[in-house]
């Protein structure tokens, strides 16, 4: 089995790195930074999310494990005090897999060219100066005109990131789902949103496109930002990708939201 490992880049991270390189290779595991089957991060969250972005182009050979030096967190969710019995299962033992569900944005600007992007978290629509000033289409339909400071659209896994702050609702990532969260919408006579967190099943696709012309629009896409200009819509619907995590243990997913945000004493 080939492994690679990202670190966060701190003296803590690049020790356990190392250490875990050490211990895999004595086990006969061949590091390999371009295909691994196993890609390994240690930091944080935000460290995985790179790891993810480094891979996405190959979710079906390359499994990943967040080990995290820092905070618990939502994918690094090994301490480095169990390095060694993970190692030993690493390398001893074919590993498991979970699988949680991706967002899928496209992006469609007014040369007719299209982009496509995966999200573990997910993707939000904001602005430098001005309102966010967008139609947002629902399966085709119509289904209100937002002006505000922007939308979220957001994975399940991503449901406890951005999102939880935005006062979305978290979604267990056994459902293929996205969220779509507002940013500080204006609501009065004139201008009215839904207001709510909206949850779409799979395949309902949503669009959002600028009313406005010539804006230019900060999207983000997990820790990545973008500036695009003469856009025509954007896309969004639950990828027919999956991350594939390979699992050690169980490690479920309401005690992660539970250690993480309310207490991790029994
Ligand atoms: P960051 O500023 O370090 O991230 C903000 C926090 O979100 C960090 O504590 C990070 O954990 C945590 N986080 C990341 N993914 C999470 C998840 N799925 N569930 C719960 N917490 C999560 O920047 P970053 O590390 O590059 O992460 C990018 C993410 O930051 C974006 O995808 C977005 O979700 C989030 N973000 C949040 C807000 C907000 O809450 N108001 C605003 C902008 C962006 P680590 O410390 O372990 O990295
Ligand atoms: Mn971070």
């Amino acid at each position: 089995m080939k492994f690679s490992i990202t670190s966060k880049g701190d003296h803590k991270s690049e020790s356990i790195k190392a250490l875990i390189y050490q211990y895999l290779t004595d086990f006969d595991l061949e590091y390999n930074e371009t295909e691994p089957d196993l890609a390994i991060s240690v930091g944080g969250d935000g460290t995985f999310l790179k790891s993810f972005h480094h891979y996405s182009h190959r979710l079906n050979q390359t499994a990943f494990i967040g080990v995290h030096t820092g905070h618990l967190g939502f994918y690094a969710d090994w301490v480095p005090e169990e390095i060694e019995k993970l190692v030993i299962d690493i390398a001893k033992n074919p590993f498991q897999v979970v699988e949680y569900p991706l967002l899928a944005m496209t992006i469609h600007t007014k040369d007719k060219k299209s982009k496509r992007y995966l999200a573990l978290n997910e993707s939000s629509i904001k602005k430098v100066e001005g309102s966010v000033v967008l139609d947002v289409d629902i399966k085709g339909e119509h289904f209100e005109r937002f002006r505000g400071d922007g939308l979220c659209i957001s994975t399940p896994s991503g449901s406890t990131a951005y999102n939880k702050a935005l006062g979305g609702a978290i979604i267990h990532p056994s459902l293929a789902t996205l969220q779509i969260t507002e940013m500080s919408s204006i609501n009065n006579r004139v201008y009215r949103t839904i207001g709510s967190p909206l949850i779409l099943p799979k395949h309902h696709i949503c669009e959002f496109k600028p009313v406005e012309e010539n804006q230019s629009f900060l999207l983000t896409i997990d820790h990545i930002t973008k500036s695009v200009v003469d856009i025509k819509s954007i896309e969004y619907q639950v990828a027919e990708e999956k991350i594939r995590f390979a699992r050690f243990r169980s490690f479920p997913f309401w005690k992660r939201v539970r250690d993480s945000f309310i207490s991790d004493e029994r």
